[in-house]
């Protein structure tokens, strides 16, 4: 079915000509919003959810009264402020033909606070914002939410992962009783189901496991090797199997930081990314990548989720992640928007049994692959006191068991 059948203006489907036809999630989402009502979506980023949202959001812009000064027809959260920066960009590129000239307002901290309270000078009709500076505004006077028509909590679910319940409290507290809501979220973690009882009234529920349109083709790799060789093996495959892009996850900021350095005295040009760095070096940073500038990213969860590269062809767990979702953040930065992709993990004999568990939870069984001249000679350590299964659950897994006790009753 083409956009245009979805009910969007022809100015709305020009600007997203250079598709072949809507997503699943689109598909779904865009009729659901155009009518008002409330939706729960649950979607991978990847599958084309932000434009699921921007498109009809603006086509119900469209239709609204225009007011001077302007109301904030729609607040968008998202939790990082490179989400943020990217969903500003694609409400900038949908609404590139529009008759009316949109204000979109993007409010992420990290970066000095004045430019943003100037932006609102006069209102905005959209504002894409992480939840502490939207407060820290709203705290200036910048802007009141008194008015907003549609609330959008995109990637909730790693918003809540990030601590920003308390926040988003407060900013639901702030918002008026009328209004539509819509909730995106990667997963439908019991959290997710309990914020969206109390946000949400009837929500039109769509489930979308993997979008045709875009389906990542990701082949997964699993190369056992020895902790101390991993940036020896990176270097051999960035060169062998001839690499030109590589985003390289690790567990710390430290880490990041030395693998990168490795990697540049080994003569491959190598940036880190954490959240250590000012926002100007972050940025500079995906600039740079993604310009090609530099051949490989080390960087910490900070890109798992969100970040869009467009032709990233290899993506390397360097360190695993921590938990199974993690991982599908991770490998899903490669494999976007149709493109193939490849997703090595680097096992070490003490990563071992972890990443079973996340196999397990994926329902994958990886041949393990072992590089000549890298074959490895740890053995694993002794299983810490009740191994990885029988560990004690931690304050999240009570918080879980918690809300889905609640979500029974
Ligand atoms: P998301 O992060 O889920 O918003 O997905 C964004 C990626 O999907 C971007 O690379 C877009 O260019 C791509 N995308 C969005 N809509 C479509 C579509 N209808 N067909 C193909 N790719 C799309």
């Amino acid at each position: 079915m083409p956009f245009s059948k979805l009910g969007l203006s022809a100015e709305l489907s020009r600007a997203v000509s250079q598709y072949a036809e809507p997503t699943a999630v689109q598909t779904a989402a865009i009729p659901a919003v155009l009518a008002g009502g409330d939706v729960l979506a649950m979607a991978q980023t990847g599958s084309g959810k932000t434009t699921a949202f921007v498109l009809p959001l603006l086509q119900r812009w469209l239709s609204a009264p225009h007011e001077t000064p302007r109301r904030l027809h729609a607040l968008i959260l998202v939790p990082t402020r490179e989400l943020a920066a990217q969903v500003t960009e694609v409400v900038r590129q949908c609404a590139l033909h529009l008759p009316p000239q949109i204000k979109v307002v993007s409010a992420f901290g990290g970066v000095s606070i004045n430019p943003q309270m100037m932006a609102l000078r006069g209102g905005a009709d959209i504002v894409v914002a992480t939840p502490g500076r939207l407060l820290d505004l709203i705290d200036h006077n910048a802007l009141h939410l008194s008015q907003v028509g549609t609330l959008v909590l995109d990637e909730a679910d790693r918003m809540l992962d990030l601590g920003f319940a308390d926040e988003l409290r407060r900013i639901l507290a702030l918002l008026p009783k009328r209004r539509q809501n819509l909730l995106f979220s990667a997963t439908f973690a019991p959290e997710i189901e309990a914020l969206a009882q109390d946000l949400l009234h009837n929500p039109t529920r769509i489930a979308i496991e993997s979008a045709p349109a875009t389906a990542p083709v990701i082949l997964q790799r699993a190369i056992e090797v020895d902790a101390k060789t991993r940036t020896q093996l990176l270097r051999h495959l960035i060169k062998t199997e001839v690499w030109r892009r590589v985003l390289v996850f690790v567990a710390s900021k430290y880490a990041a930081d030395l693998v990168a350095e490795k990697l540049r005295r080994g003569g491959i040009s190598a940036l880190s990314f954490h959240g250590e760095l000012s926002q100007g070096a972050r940025s500079q940073a995906l600039a740079d990548f993604k310009e090609s500038r530099v051949q490989v990213l080390v960087a910490t969860d900070l890109a798992a989720r969100g970040l869009d590269i467009v032709q990233l062809p290899v993506v390397v767990n360097f360190d695993l992640p921590r938990s199974a979702d993690d991982y599908t953040h991770r490998i899903g930065r490669t494999g976007r928007a149709g493109e193939s992709g490849i997703a090595v993990n680097f096992i070490t004999a003490e990563s071992h049994a972890h990443f079973c568990l996340i196999e397990k939870r994926h329902r994958l069984t990886l041949a393990r692959e072992q590089v000549p001249g890298f074959e490895p000679t740890e053995v694993a350590p002794p299983p810490t006191f009740g191994g990885i299964k029988g560990r004690r659950p931690s304050k999240k897994d009570k918080l879980r068991a918690e809300a889905a006790r609640r979500a029974r009753e």
